[in-house]
């Protein structure tokens, strides 16, 4: 491992809390619909009102989904957990506690690793999860300053989550977002959250603290609900640096609440922070222990897709791929599908890898398309690598195919002869432009022939210009070599 790195002598603790919103349709205690967008209240039920005498009534499409999650990051899963009353006032809460799960989780241990870029190194990560744990969300509270007033939505309380807790692990900005990044592609790769951040379905707490090596943890200030990969490295760079300025003008560091505010830039203070014991967390009499079987477990365990880094190993051994082409190849099963198909197309999945990883992702960028909606379909990418490894087409040329075929102008061979990008490999038509241009640039011959291996370039340049761009340069270069002696 690399030492990590310091900040103004500094080093970064982060730890992360995520709260990921279940795929399931109903809430996680009653039958009401968790679909975003619905009008205030429509989508609350009496249990989700809290009204009196109503019970919750364990939703199991939930908890089957925080079992995927734990076979997902290789975490135990509690034959027995527990469900506690988290106790505390706030409007948009009005059974005055939320259900969630506080000395026996669900999900226990675990961890997520992956890559990230250091300097002009690759590094390998792994961060510990401590826990996962069901619980409930709470509704809303809408403030309409141009009427002056307030209202409740209670659409979104009771929606199911699973919030995702690490060991603090994370040594930078850097490693925090990657990290975040790395959750989300579990999470929805196996499919038990959408994802969708901006609709706060995957939200992130950041716990940030600094400390001199070697200290003793440092007090951390929590930054709530980071819900985009930008906002996150920012709201955590200002903390840092907003920490490491108060020890330095003498002040200690107060645990707190922050909100980072995009606009400014900044973090802001919100609450100090409670501590557990504020909460007066019980066991909720209502709810039994959530108890789950082995032999559920080993059925949620069949019945799963490859995960993403079981896949990637896959295509290291299968495919002879560096582990960094297997790991950005399976940031989505869409990815990951268009990879495998462009590899069978064409027999060379390391080609295949580098032509993903360049020019299609390049395109896919500049254009906002994604794998889903890409108009190159991995038999013609496939195709075109074909023609590259069977010498029809130069390496410029292909790229120019892949141009065709991205604007739709037909099939591989068609673009080819439409756009008359052949390659020459007849040895003598290219031994007659050689000839040509040898003879054009005499000053360039004598100057290789004394010695100067640049003057090359010079008579390169210019034959593959003669062959507009068709000439295969590596029987240039052989016929060249050989013409000069
Ligand atoms: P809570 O915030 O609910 O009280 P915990 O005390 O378990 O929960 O901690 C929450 C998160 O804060 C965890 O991800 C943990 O890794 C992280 N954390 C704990 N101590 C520190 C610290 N000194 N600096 C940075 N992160 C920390
Ligand atoms: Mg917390």
């Amino acid at each position: 491992m690399t030492a990590p790195k310091l900040v103004q002598g500094y080093e970064v603790v982060i730890g992360f809390e995520t709260h990921a919103q279940l795929s399931t349709k109903s809430k996680i205690f009653s039958r009401a619909s968790v679909a975003f967008g619905a009008e205030p209240n429509t989508q609350a039920c009496a249990v989700d009102m809290a009204l009196p005498g109503t019970l919750p009534v364990m939703n199991i499409g939930a908890v089957e989904r925080a079992i995927e999650f734990g076979l997902g990051v290789n975490a135990h899963i509690a034959e027995r957990s527990i469900f506690a009353r988290k106790n505390y006032f706030y409007p948009d809460l009005p059974k005055g506690y939320q259900i969630s799960q506080f000395e026996i989780p669900v999900v226990q241990g675990g961890e997520v690793s992956f890559f990230l870029e250091v300097g002009k190194e690759t590094v390998h990560k792994t961060v510990r999860l401590e826990r996962a744990h069901l619980e409930e969300d709470a509704g809303k509270s809408l403030h309409e300053d141009f009427i002056g007033q307030s209202g409740i939505d209670l659409n979104r309380a009771g929606t199911p989550l699973l919030e995702i807790v690490t060991q603090p692990d994370m040594r930078s900005s850097d490693e925090a977002v990657a990290y975040a990044k790395e959750l989300h592609k579990i999470v929805t790769w196996i499919g038990i959250c959408d994802g969708n951040m901006q609709e706060g379905s995957f939200r992130c707490d950041a716990n940030v603290s600094v400390r001199k090596p070697g200290a003793a943890l440092g007090t951390r200030r929590e930054i709530k609900n980071l819900n985009s990969f930008k906002f996150m490295q920012q709201a955590i760079d200002y903390e840092v640096r907003w920490q490491i300025d108060q020890i330095e003008d003498g002040h200690a560091i107060e645990q707190a609440t922050v909100l980072f505010d995009p606009d400014t830039g900044e973090t802001r203070a919100m609450r100090t922070k409670e501590d557990a014991a504020d909460y007066r967390y019980f066991p909720d009499p209502d709810l039994p222990p959530l108890v789950i079987g082995r032999d559920w477990v080993e059925r949620v365990k069949s019945e799963m897709a490859e995960l993403p880094r079981v896949m990637a190993e896959r295509f290291v051994n299968d495919y002879a791929l560096p582990e960094y082409d297997a790991t950005q190849l399976t940031q989505s099963k869409a990815a990951a599908a268009y990879f495998e198909a462009t590899a069978k197309a064409c027999g060379q999945p390391k080609l295949a890898s580098n032509w993903i990883m360049g020019e299609v992702s390049r395109r896919m960028n500049a254009g906002d398309v994604n794998f889903e909606t890409l108009p190159v379909s991995a038999a013609q990418l496939g195709a075109l690598i074909a023609r590259i490894t069977d010498n029809t087409i130069s390496n410029s040329a292909a790229r120019q195919v892949f141009d065709g075929l991205w604007n739709q102008e037909g099939e591989v061979d068609a673009i080819i002869d439409a756009k008359g990008l052949k390659q020459i490999n007849d040895t003598g038509a290219l031994e007659a432009i050689i000839d040509e241009v040898l003879a054009a640039n005499p000053k360039n011959v004598e100057e290789f022939k004394a010695g100067n291996t640049k003057a090359l370039n010079g008579l390169v340049g210019p034959i593959m210009k003669a062959s507009k761009g068709k000439a295969n340069p590596a029987q240039v270069n052989e016929l060249l070599m050989k013409k000069l002696g």
